[in-house]
C-alpha cells in the first residue's frame, strides 16, 4: 500500500502515518522527495487492511493499493491457463466451445427443436433458461422446475451437456440436479450469497460480467466461487452499460485480452445479449473468437418471432448454422478449432 503525503507535509504528519503502520504490524519504507513524501506500507496482509486507516490521517493526499484485490482468479496465483472440463468438453483449451439454445425454455417442442438444431450445427453445449431474472416482475419468469425437467430430458436424449441460470442461493442444489454448468447472470454477479453457494456446489460455473462492473470487480467476484474450492469458473463477457444506445449493451472486446493477461480462467463471450439484435450477432461472435475467446454463448430459437423472451436477438437454426461455418474459418485463422 502506498501513502502519498500532501506537498509540503510536515515531519509530524509523516511520523503519524509511520507509527500507525508499525502499530498494526507492518514494515515501512520512506521515500523522502524534495517536497513530497511517499510512505510504502509493506509486509503482512495489506489485502485485509482498509485504505481508510491511512486516508483519514492529517496531510495524507492519497492511499493506493499495489496488491490486486483478487487473488485466486489471478495469473499470479496460477500461471497456466485453467481448463474447465464438462463431460469431456474442455473450455479453455484449443477448441472454441459453442454453447447455444433458447434464452428461455418455453415448451418441450421448442427446446427439442432448438437443441437438435444447435447440435447438428456443431454446438457442444445446450443453453436454456428455466429461472429468468427479468427486469420487470410482470415479464415471463421462466418455466422454473418444469423447465429444468425439460432441460434434463433434452440432455438425456441428445447427449448435450446443459448450462442454465441459477438465481437463488437456496436453489443451487435443485438447478445442479439438471444442469452440467450453472450460470450466474449479469444481474447476480455481485450476489455474494449466491456465489458462495455455487462455489460450494463444485459445479462448473459460467460467471457473467455484471453490466456495470469493472473487470477487477468481476475477478474479485470469481474469487468468491474459487474460495469455496470450486476451480471450474468460466468468465462470460456479455456487454456493459455505456452511453451508446445503438446496441443493447456495449461488448467490451478488450476484456478478452485484459482477462487473458490478468487471469488464468477461461473466457467466453455472449454476443446475443450485447447486440440485442440478431443481425449484429455474427460480427460480434467472429470478433470474439479473433480476440481470443475460448467459447461463445449464443441464443438460438426455432421461431424467434414467437419467442417469449429475447426473440429479436435470437438466431434461427439456419442463421446459426451458417454462422458456425464462418466461425470455423475464424477459429482456424487463430490456430483453434470448433
Ligand atoms: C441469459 O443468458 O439468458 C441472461 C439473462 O443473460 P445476462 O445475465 O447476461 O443478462
Ligand atoms: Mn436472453
Amino acid at each position: 500500500m502506498i501513502v502519498e503525503m500532501k506537498t509540503g507535509a510536515g515531519k509530524e504528519a509523516v511520523d503519524t502515518v509511520v507509527e500507525r503502520a508499525r502499530s498494526l504490524g507492518f514494515d515501512v519504507q520512506l521515500n523522502l522527495g524534495t517536497d513530497k513524501t511517499v510512505v510504502a506500507i509493506l509486509g503482512g496482509n495489506t489485502g485485509q487492511l482498509s485504505t481508510d486507516v491511512f486516508a483519514v490521517l492529517p496531510e495524507v493526499e492519497s492511499v493506493t493499493r499495489i496488491m490486486k484485490p483478487y487473488k485466486l482468479a489471478s495469473r499470479e496465483f496460477r500461471e497456466r491457463d485453467s481448463i474447465v472440463s464438462i463431460d469431456g468438453v474442455e473450455v479453455g483449451g484449443k477448441r472454441v466451445v459453442v454453447m447455444a439454445g433458447p434464452c428461455a425454455v418455453e415448451s418441450e417442442e421448442q427446446l427439442m427443436e432448438a437443441a437438435k438444431a444447435v447440435k447438428k450445427a456443431g454446438a457442444s453445449i445446450l443453453r436454456g433458461g428455466a429461472f429468468k431474472p427479468r427486469t420487470s416482475p410482470f415479464s415471463f419468469q421462466g418455466l422454473e422446475e418444469a423447465g429444468l425437467e425439460l432441460l434434463a430430458k433434452a440432455r438425456e436424449k441428445l447427449g448435450l451437456p446443459v448450462v442454465t441460470e441459477v438465481v437463488d442461493p437456496h436453489e443451487v442444489d435443485l438447478v445442479a440436479g439438471s444442469a452440467d454448468i450453472l450460470q450466474v447472470g449479469s444481474r447476480n454477479m455481485q450476489n455474494y450469497a449466491l456465489l458462495t453457494e455455487v462455489g460450494k456446489s463444485h459445479r462448473p460455473t459460467v460467471l457473467k460480467r455484471g453490466f456495470s462492473c469493472t473487470i477487477t470487480e468481476w475477478l474479485t467476484a470469481a474469487d468468491y466461487v474459487l474460495a469455496e474450492g470450486n476451480d471450474k469458473v468460466i468468465l462470460c463477457e456479455r456487454g456493459i452499460r455505456t452511453f451508446e444506445d445503438s446496441t443493447r449493451f456495449s461488448l467490451d472486446i478488450s476484456a478478452i485480452p485484459v482477462l487473458k493477461r490478468s487471469s488464468h480462467l477461461p473466457v467466453i463471450v455472449d454476443p446475443s445479449h450485447a447486440a440485442g439484435h440478431y443481425a449484429l450477432v455474427p460480427a460480434i461472435a467472429r470478433a470474439a473468437i479473433a480476440a481470443g475467446a475460448d467459447g461463445l454463448l449464443i441464443e438460438v430459437h426455432p421461431n424467434p418471432e414467437e419467442a417469449l423472451v429475447d426473440g429479436l436477438q435470437s438466431l434461427t437454426p439456419t442463421h446459426f448454422t451458417s454462422l458456425m461455418d464462418e466461425l470455423r474459418v475464424v477459429a482456424s485463422s487463430v490456430g483453434r478449432y470448433i
